[in-house]
């Protein structure tokens, strides 16, 4: 079997470690992005003595310069990239009558302008290889909308209609782009909600239980498989009902 290069950002923790620990279990190489080096040297050590290959990179999503930069150590260093999980993400909230136009700016820059800034960075290399994957990670609130996230929601619903042109724009050359939209998920993302916010949003899911990041990383791993090879601009739910 023919190993291929899985780079993911925002990989030091959270649902994008666990991408990269289950793109490593599949047989991957995986190249782990974020900004601090020290946890992400850590992730790809674990990943390693695990017996996966692995290694740390640092990006700034908030910067174009940055990722064509790292892109192409990356691709330097490990190789074309087959598949890019675009995961990385950050949240600035607050009502729209008050928001400040850095923290639209910021929120907009790093999880939707980053995102198309490394697809555009890696895809003439998926050209060349004829084979591809990129998997955007969105939000439920990219679907439903969600008060107080105006630019969050904004950016996630963005990366869903990018998904969806990306996936008509690189179909012919065999390079699928799908988006994966994970509901409430139990990370340091998450960790704000106070236990009173979490039970509401609970009794709101029907399978009555907060996400793991293992089940967003399960469903980017089979969109990175080959068994997922006839499916692109899907935007696959992984949100245990609480959005159908
Ligand atoms: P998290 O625990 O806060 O982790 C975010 C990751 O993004 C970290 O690795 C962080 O690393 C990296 N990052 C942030 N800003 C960056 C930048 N400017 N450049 C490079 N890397 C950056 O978040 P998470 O919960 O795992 O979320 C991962 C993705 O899933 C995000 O896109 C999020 O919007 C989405 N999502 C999460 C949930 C949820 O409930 N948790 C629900 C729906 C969607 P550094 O700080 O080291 O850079």
């Amino acid at each position: 079997m023919t190993t291929r290069t899985a780079l993911v950002t925002g990989a030091s923790r959270g649902i994008g470690l666990a991408c990269a620990k289950a793109l490593a279990k599949a047989g991957n190489k995986v190249v782990l992005a974020a900004r601090n080096l020290e946890k992400l040297e850590a992730a790809a050590a674990s990943i390693r003595e695990e017996g996966g290959q692995a290694l740390a990179i640092t990006i700034d999503l908030s910067s174009p310069e940055s990722i064509q930069e790292s892109i192409k150590k990356a691709i330097a260093e490990a190789g074309p990239i087959h598949i890019l999980v675009n995961n990385a993400g950050v949240t600035k909230d607050g009502l729209s009558m008050r928001m400040k136009m850095d923290d639209w700016n910021q929120v907009i820059q790093t999880n939707l302008t980053g995102a198309f800034v490394a697809a555009q960075a890696v895809m003439s290399g998926m050209m060349k290889e004829r084979w591809g994957r990129i998997i955007n990670i969105a939000s439920v609130v990219g679907e439903m909308g969600n008060p107080g996230q105006a630019n969050y929601v904004a950016s996630k619903a963005g990366l869903i209609g990018l998904t969806k042109s990306l996936a008509q724009e690189l179909a012919s050359r065999n390079i699928t782009v799908n988006a994966v939209t994970p509901g409430f998920i139990e990370t340091d993302m998450t960790a704000v909600l106070s236990d009173e916010q979490k039970e509401r949003i609970t009794s709101l899911i029907p399978l009555k239980r907060l996400g793991q990041a293992d089940d967003i990383a399960a469903a980017v791993a089979f969109l990175a498989s080959d068994n997922a090879s006839y499916i692109t601009g899907h935007i696959l739910k992984v949100n245990g009902g609480m959005y159908m």
